[in-house]
């Protein structure tokens, strides 16, 4: 199928109107200029306003499914993310059951298939059965390690070794289990899960996990967990509720504001958002992990913790951008070649000839306020109800087709593909790691 899309696309700093001959989802053809050819089908974004971005990707979400579809499911979690941007999701494995198994691997890819808006991949967990069998797939990312998985030496061993030998990243939950506690109060979660189980979790992974193997640590909180992440050549992303909230908001918001890690003090949190503004991480995520209001409606002792983010977090760092805190450039790569380059995948939402017609497109004239109500997901909430955000999203472009347009789901456009059938090989992602780190 061949469609034509005319947009203006912000290039090294500048807004330039371009013109992209899409064919299967790849761009056969490029100019500077919008002039699309007659005779196919067109998408035009040229409209005043409208910026076109490499397709933002989330590498840590949780979008449920199996049995826990009533929290989330494959449809409704790639609908908030085509709502909110992404072009690309990748979930995690805490699901229930596991994805550490064959068959299990096997149900959630059939539901992807079946009803996936965007690309997708998975990490799996461990203890992985048959490792390097179930780490090949190229539906999965990703090795992930959670806070008492580090209690499972031989596991971890044996699953990083597998993903080390696949050149696929091991996303570790930094988090000691030893130093974590229960029963803190709202506010203070703070206390049961300081830094210190930050630290003893880096020195437990570098012990742990195959040297063959790249670490990417997931949601840091802390400037210390991300400088010691760095010094030892892992990447590292955060989740914007890490700079944007406080433990402050955890005691006014109850369970809407518990997560783990939990969140921290303002005086942390300030220092994340200095970090984040000056390029200091390499990805943002969303964690998105939703569960229903009944739950999150329980006693704070015994409620689940997890944040909504899929439809709130583009905008927020959307806003941040337009008023001037963050660059533009910045959040494309925290939000887009960012996290496609710790997952290894390539020409992902460039323009030039051979790219994957992947696209984000902003609308900078337009604001919003965040309304969990109207929420595509079915986690209807939000610490960030009513946050007034400049620009919006526009449209997200999938594989050369608006899966979501100007606040309106487009599902018959619905062209999902495995994020890791396009991941380069080994030798090369590594090279590409090291220098981005170095
Ligand atoms: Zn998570």
């Amino acid at each position: 199928m061949s469609v034509c899309v005319e947009a203006r696309a912000l290039l090294r700093g500048r807004v330039m109107p371009v013109t992209l001959v899409i064919e299967n989802g790849v761009v056969i053809e490029s100019w500077f200029g919008n002039s699309c050819p007659p005779g196919y089908e067109k998408f035009s974004f040229t409209r005043e306003g409208l910026v076109l971005l490499p397709g933002l990707i989330d590498l840590h979400v949780h979008l449920r499914g199996l049995n826990q579809s009533y929290k989330e499911d494959e449809y409704t979690g790639t609908a908030a993310a085509a709502a909110g941007g992404y072009t690309g999701v990748v979930d995690m494995p805490n699901t229930y059951p596991k994805i550490n198994t064959l068959s299990t691997l096997r149900s959630k890819v059939k539901a992807y298939e079946d009803k996936a808006l965007v690309n997708y991949g998975i990490h799996v967990g461990v203890p992985v059965e048959r490792a390097y069998e179930l780490l090949r797939s190229p539906v999965v990312m990703g090795l992930k390690i959670y806070p008492y998985d580090l209690y499972n030496a031989e596991s971890v061993r044996e699953a990083s070794r597998a993903a080390g030998m696949l050149g696929k990243p091991v996303i570790v939950h930094c988090e000691h289990p030893a130093a974590i506690r229960e029963g803190c109060r709202a506010g203070e979660r703070w206390i049961c899960r300081g830094l210190e189980a930050e630290k003893l979790c880096l020195r437990e992974v570098q012990r742990l996990i195959d040297p063959q193997a790249h670490v990417h640590v997931t949601h840091a909180t802390s400037p210390e967990l991300v400088y010691g992440a760095r010094s030892l050549g892992f990447t590292v992303d955060t989740c914007p509720h890490y700079f944007m909230l406080s433990s402050d908001d955890e005691r006014k918001l109850g369970c809407l504001g518990k997560v783990n890690p939990p969140l921290r003090p303002r005086s942390i949190a300030d220092k994340m958002l200095e970090l984040v503004v000056d390029g200091g991480v390499d990805a943002l995520v969303s964690d998105h992990a939703p569960h229903t209001v009944e739950e999150k409606n329980m006693g704070f002792d015994i409620c689940p913790a997890g944040m909504t983010g899929l439809e709130a977090y583009s905008r927020i760092m959307l806003d941040l951008a337009l008023r001037g805190l963050i660059r533009l450039e910045l959040m494309v790569k925290l939000m887009s070649t960012g996290p496609a380059r710790i997952l290894g995948i390539r020409r992902y939402g460039c323009i030039e000839n051979g790219c994957r017609a992947n696209y984000t497109i902003i609308n900078i004239k337009k604001g919003g306020v965040i309304r969990p109500c109207l929420f595509y997901s079915k986690a209807k909430y939000s610490p960030f109800e009513g946050y007034r955000h400049r620009g919006d999203i526009e449209a997200t472009i999938v594989n050369g087709l608006p899966i979501y347009l100007d606040g309106e789901l487009i599902p018959e456009n619905r062209l999902p593909v495995p994020l890791g059938e396009w991941t380069c090989s080994l030798r090369r992602r590594l090279w590409v790691l090291d220098s981005e780190t170095r």
